[in-house]
Parts: structure tokens; sequence; C-alpha cells
């Protein structure tokens, strides 16, 4: 789904890279944990992917198109293939739960009906029901990710990315999480999360990718966090 060849991202001439030299392949289906310390590059390996940034040097290919190549309409394309999911949920506060979902179909011109049948059933997928017509800020900070998730699957998309989703949960609700995306991810939605949740990663045996000052320093399907805690 994913291949990357020799990509280095540096964001100001003559600056460090935050990525450098990365050879990378990411099959569909895959669940895949980017780990290492902040600031090793993992959130630029997912702005990358989304194309919300560009490589300075080396190819990305996702299902085989050069993104580089993108212009405007492949690039809407690519976009909703993916569901994002970021660690501050991004919800917006003066909608409801429902209407934050429906908003994601919303702006891809999906019609009404189709908005009134997917978003209960993406509400439902996450354990939302009952919560359609709360306000983000009456929702537990789980409750608000799990939303965050409704409105990433929303739109069915191939690869879900999401940048320390369980960054601002305690241990047993990121687990609850974890376990979600893993529902997810047993449809055939391939995965890729950047998190420094270690017992998690450790627990849940899928490919581990570590990234330590922008260079690529294991790659283990079942890894673990190993020593960078
Ligand atoms: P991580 O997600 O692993 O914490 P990042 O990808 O956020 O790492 O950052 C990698 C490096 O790139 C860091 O040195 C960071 O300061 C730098 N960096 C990230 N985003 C920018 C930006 N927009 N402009 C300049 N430097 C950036």
């Amino acid at each position: 789904m994913i291949r990357m060849e020799a990509v280095s991202k540096t964001y100001r001439p003559g600056g460090t890279p935050a990525l450098s030299e990365l050879d990378l392949q990411i099959g569909r289906g895959e669940f895949v944990f980017l780990v290492g310390p902040s600031g090793a590059g993992k959130t630029t390996l997912i702005k990358l992917i989304s194309r919300e940034e560009m490589p300075t040097v080396g190819r990305i290919e996702f299902l085989e198109n050069d993104t580089a190549a993108y212009r405007e309409p492949e690039l809407l394309q690519h976009r909703r293939r993916m569901g994002l999911v970021f660690q501050d949920y991004r919800l917006l506060k003066s909608k409801t739960i429902s209407e934050n979902v429906a908003l994601a179909l919303e702006v891809v011109g999906r019609p009404p009906r189709e908005i009134r049948e997917r978003v209960p059933a993406a509400l439902a997928r996450v354990g939302l029901t009952g919560k359609e017509n709360s306000f983000p800020d009456e929702l537990s900070g789980g409750e608000q990710q799990r939303a965050g998730i409704a409105r990433a699957i929303v739109r069915e998309p191939l690869l879900i990315l999401a940048d320390e989703p369980t960054g601002n949960v305690d241990r047993k609700t990121a687990r609850g999480l974890m376990e979600l995306f893993e529902t997810i991810n047993g449809d055939g939605t391939t995965v890729i999360i950047a998190t420094h949740a270690w017992d998690l990663v450790d627990r849940l045996k899928k490919r581990v990718i570590t990234l330590e000052k922008g260079r690529i320093t294991g790659d283990e399907e079942q890894g673990s966090y190993g020593d960078v805690h």
C-alpha cells in the first residue's frame, strides 16, 4: 500500500533532517506501531503518508502511485482514502457527536440519506450509541476519542493514521481504544499508530517500527517497544 524509497525530510534548508533516507513498505491490512522518542520523526512520517508534507528527497508511493505527482483531484481522493485520528481529538465543540461525524461526509458531498445511515452505524461501531446528541465537552476523553475514531472510519477509509491517539487518556481507556483499532483492522483497514504507550505496544504483538533521530532503527513483526521507553 505504501512504499517509501530513500525518503528524507528537512523542514528548514540546512537544518537537521526530521527523517533521513527512509526505506519502508507497509502492506494492505497491516497494523503498524510507530514508536521512538519525542522528536524521532513519527509525526513527520504520518504527515508524509497523508501528504500534508512532502519529502525533501525520495519517493513515496501509495497504491503504486507516486504521491508527489498528485494534482488536486488525486490529492482529494488520497485524503478521502484515509482517516486521521489526533491526540487532542479535534472535535468541534459547538456541534454534537453526531454532527461532528456527519461533517466528515458532508465535506465530501455525500447525500443526506447516506449520512443518516452511516453516522449511527459508525457511532455504534465505536460504542457511542446513545451519545449521538451529546456535545464533546459532555463526554469523557475516551469517549471523545471514540467519536474521533468514528469520524475517521465513517468514510470507510483504506487506512487509519493515528498520532498519539491515547496520549490524553488513562491506561485502561487507552487499552479499550487500542482494542477498537484492532477491531477496525480486523475488518481489513490498514492501521498506523504513532504512540508512546509502550505497555500496549508490547501487549498487542503487532509490527513495530522504531524511529530514532529520523532513522529506522528497528522493524519487527510482533515487536515490542524494546529499549525506547
Ligand atoms: P515525533 O512525532 O517523533 O515527536 P516529529 O516528526 O514531530 O517527531 O519531529 C521530528 C523533528 O522535526 C523534530 O526535530 C522537530 O522539531 C522537527 N519538526 C517537526 N515539525 C516541524 C516543522 N513544522 N518545522 C520545523 N521543524 C519541525
